[in-house]
């Protein structure tokens, strides 16, 4: 016999897709922070995020007829139809992450437009509304989220120790901390202030805050343009590599992302100059216009497909090469000085 399944069944499976891990918890409220326009976020985890992840932000805030709403599947105001997707300027579109994450946790959300004189307090626990009442509190939005996977716990053994998921949020929100300088961005462990940024914009200086001074000190920063795509990128000359990709983040458009097609452009940039098995530092940021690729790829988001692959990989090659060129020019002069 085949059955429709219940709401509640139905929106645990589809929890699974978008909520594998505290982490996919912090990325989804993290993004949707973004998106709210917050010059400010911070976030806080305990055990790993497992018993308590807390994003506050100072966006525009959820209007109090509209809170109910945002926690139902497929409810976003960032799309209005398919046409939509060929040009999503927002890292959320997808309108299930706050339907997934109360489905599995004990969801608190606290919000006020500027417009409004009071706030709104939601609960959610295992997807059913516990409260919904009025409650004093400043603009912008808060969101709590307590015991995880508590209803499924099958995927609460999955989760791996609580220094394992914590190192994973902090390696995230430290990436989004370098995609968005011009945002404050505050991280928090188990009552410990890890890092803030200051928000003034300054990328150079944000990679020092975020990394260490010194290696930062050893990066070339860069800015180059074509095609319409434009990378800033701060890389290491060749006398700095790892062993591994680990130093090597990349941001499209604002948005964390994986990619072998950058990779490409980074290895060609450097071919002749690192030995194989070596890779450079390498913070790249691009700006391509939306039109150009596709980013519903993966639930996660951290895939993107470019249209036009060696676009991508001509301009990160050429980028950092013009920057490497000009570093190793330097000594010369100075010798010819
Ligand atoms: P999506 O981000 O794909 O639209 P979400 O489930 O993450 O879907 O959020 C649903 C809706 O709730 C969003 O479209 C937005 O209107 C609202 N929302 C969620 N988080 C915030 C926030 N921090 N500030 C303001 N609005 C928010
Ligand atoms: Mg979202």
């Amino acid at each position: 016999m085949i059955r429709i399944l219940d709401k509640s069944t139905a929106d645990k499976i589809a929890a699974g897709e978008v909520v594998e891990r505290p982490l996919s918890v912090v990325k989804e409220l993290v993004e949707n922070s973004i998106d709210a326009g917050a010059k400010k976020i911070a976030v806080e985890i305990k055990n790993g995020g497992k018993s308590y992840i807390r994003v506050t932000d100072d966006g525009c805030g959820i209007a109090a007829d509209e809170c109910e709403k945002a926690f139902m599947r497929h409810a976003t105001s960032k799309i209005i139809n398919a046409e939509d997707l060929n040009s999503i300027s927002t890292l959320g579109f997808r309108g299930e992450a706050l339907a997934s994450i109360a489905a599995i946790s004990r969801t608190e959300l606290l919000t006020k437009t500027k417009e409004s004189k009071t706030g709104s307090k939601l609960i959610i626990e295992g997807g059913q509304i516990i409260e919904n009442t009025p409650v004093g509190c400043p603009d912008g939005t808060t969101m709590v989220i307590r015991d995880l996977f508590f209803n499924t716990p099958a995927r609460l053994k999955f989760m791996r120790a609580d220094s394992a998921e914590s190192s994973s949020v902090i390696e995230f929100v430290t990436d989004i901390a370098l995609a968005y300088p011009d945002i404050r961005i505050q991280m928090i462990n188990n009552d410990k202030i890890l890092f803030a940024t200051n928000g003034r914009g300054n990328r150079g200086q944000t990679i020092a805050t975020l990394t260490s001074s010194i290696l930062a000190d050893k990066l070339i920063p860069f800015i180059y343009e074509e095609e319409g795509i434009t990378v800033e990128g701060y890389v290491s000359g060749p006398g700095e590599s790892r062993s591994s990709r680990k130093n090597q983040v990349f941001f499209v458009n604002g948005r964390v992302i994986d990619s072998k097609v950058i990779e490409k452009g980074i290895n060609r940039a450097y071919s002749d100059r690192l030995f194989e098995g070596r890779f450079p530092i390498c913070y790249l940021f691009i700006t391509v216009s939306p039109e150009r690729m596709d980013v519903n790829i993966h639930p996660n988001k951290r895939q993107v497909r470019f249209y036009d692959e060696d676009a991508i990989i001509n301009t990160v090659r050429k980028g950092i090469i013009t920057a490497l060129d000009s570093e190793e020019a330097v000594p010369t002069i100075k010798e010819k000085a």
